[in-house]
């Protein structure tokens, strides 16, 4: 059931209550619903055997009023035009809670890297680029890793661009290895974000860390790097899942170990053979205190809403949980930091690389780190006083605020011409 969710009309169901709230001009609203620019294209790829194969991907920019607009690039068999314009306009408004000075896009490729080789990612990537070269850019819009993708894709993405130009462009993409202008701290900024609000909402619930149990579902770069600050904070962490399935051991599990030894395996996080083995859905219902889901979209839907024992729901993940589930777990009492807010630390580090690429002068990464702790605080400050203020919850909190800064943007701009 919950695969035919369209997660484009969650997004805009999501920006109408934010909208309401803001009794925003309803032409303005019907601005902000739509993205500026899409592209849809079809490129072939000469494989290893010989063979072509033709393959499908976008990108699309919601929203450019605060500045060039900045979202990751996809690697997805599921991928399609309408869950890339949602994960644009989440953009927006992720960009516009830490107000960094961006706005949102967001590119896709349907297909399933496993079935290629190191050379066929390569070609696929660099044709894509090739393909979508008239929309990005180090002052137009700027890409950066996101599932299915990693600091080798986009040091590819960025020597295609910089072969096309003529020169090296390092600022046209972020999350690059950092002898290639990446930023010291980025792999891990989105996990770091994530359990920098963690430890602000626990303190806001009055749930006490040491004595916590957490979940994460998903083990790639977001999942394993919360997972692994979740440990060092202190609380436990009792289950984790990757796509193959998920394992489940109520005395804690040894993620670094699990990190360093499972991830990447055919088999996954669930050849560890001391805990129980449990499937994708009954991970998200397992008893815990905190639920991190880092993995892909709507998870935490009508059909298991009810049954999620955690008091704290963390998204690492972009729209894991439905707008019927939202209302369901606010019913319950259950605290969701969202997604808009809880997984910024990517683009606010993306941010600071893009800033030191422009600058060709690096940071060292605890003031990486300090400064990005620093600005997700204010932003959960902010949009917990903003949730308070409302007597709403966080999700509609954050929207007001990011659709708001959006919206005036785009009136001190004015409607050109
Ligand atoms: P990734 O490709 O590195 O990892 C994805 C992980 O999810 C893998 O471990 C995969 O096995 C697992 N997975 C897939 N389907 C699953 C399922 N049904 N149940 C459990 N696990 C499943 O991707 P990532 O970069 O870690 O992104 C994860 C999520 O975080 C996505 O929603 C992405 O949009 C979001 N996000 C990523 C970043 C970033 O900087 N990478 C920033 C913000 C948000």
């Amino acid at each position: 059931m919950s695969q035919h969710i369209n997660v484009l009309d969650m997004a805009r169901e999501q920006l109408a209550v934010a909208a309401n709230f803001l009794d925003l001009d309803k032409g303005l609203h019907s601005v902000l619903s739509q993205p500026i620019r899409q592209l849809i294209v079809h490129f072939p790829v000469v494989l290893d055997n010989g063979e072509v194969q033709v393959f499908e991907g976008y990108r699309v920019q919601h929203n450019a009023s605060r500045g060039p607009t900045k979202g990751g690039i996809r690697y997805h068999p599921e991928v399609d035009l309408d869950e890339t314009s949602a994960l644009a306009m989440w953009m927006t408004w992720k960009c516009a809670v830490a107000n960094i000075p961006y706005g949102g896009a967001k590119g896709s490729v349907k297909v399933d890297t496993k079935k290629l080789s190191k050379r066929e990612l390569e070609k696929l990537t660099r044709r894509y680029v090739t393909e979508i070269s008239s929309m990005i850019g180090e002052r137009s819009d700027i890409p950066a890793p996101d599932i299915g993708t990693n600091a080798q894709v986009m040091a590819w993405v960025m020597d295609t661009v910089s072969m096309q130009k003529g020169y090296t462009v390092p600022g046209c993409v972020t999350g690059k290895p950092i002898e290639l202008g990446g930023s010291e701290g980025r792999t891990e900024a989105t996990g770091r974000g994530v359990v920098v609000t963690m430890e602000e909402a626990a303190k806001v619930r009055n749930l006490d860390l040491s004595k916590s149990k957490v979940i994460v579902q998903g083990f790639g770069n977001v999942g394993s790097t919360a997972a692994k600050l979740v440990e060092e904070s202190g609380a436990t962490v009792v289950g984790i899942s990757d796509a193959i399935g998920g394992i489940y051991n109520e005395n804690g599990l040894p993620v670094h170990d699990l990190f360093n030894r499972y991830s990447g395996r055919d088999g996954g996080i669930r050849e560890y053979k001391d805990a129980q083995p449990v499937s994708n859905a009954e991970i998200l219902e397992m008893p815990c205190d905190i639920l991190i889901p880092a993995a892909v979209a709507t998870q935490i839907t009508v059909d298991n809403a009810d049954k999620i024992k955690a008091k704290l729901i963390v998204e690492g993940a972009n729209g894991p949980t439905t707008p019927e589930a939202d209302h369901i777990l606010s019913d319950k009492g259950v605290f969701v930091v969202p997604d808009i807010l809880a997984n910024a630390g990517g683009v606010v580090v993306s941010y600071f690389e893009w800033v030191q690429d422009l600058q060709n002068f690096f940071w060292e990464e605890n003031e990486v780190n300090a400064k990005l702790t620093r600005i997700m605080r204010a932003s959960f400050s902010e949009v917990e006083r903003g949730m308070r203020a409302h007597k709403t919850d966080m999700r509609t909190a954050a929207l007001i605020i990011g659709v708001k800064r959006v919206a005036e943007a785009t009136i001190r701009r004015g409607i050109f011409p």
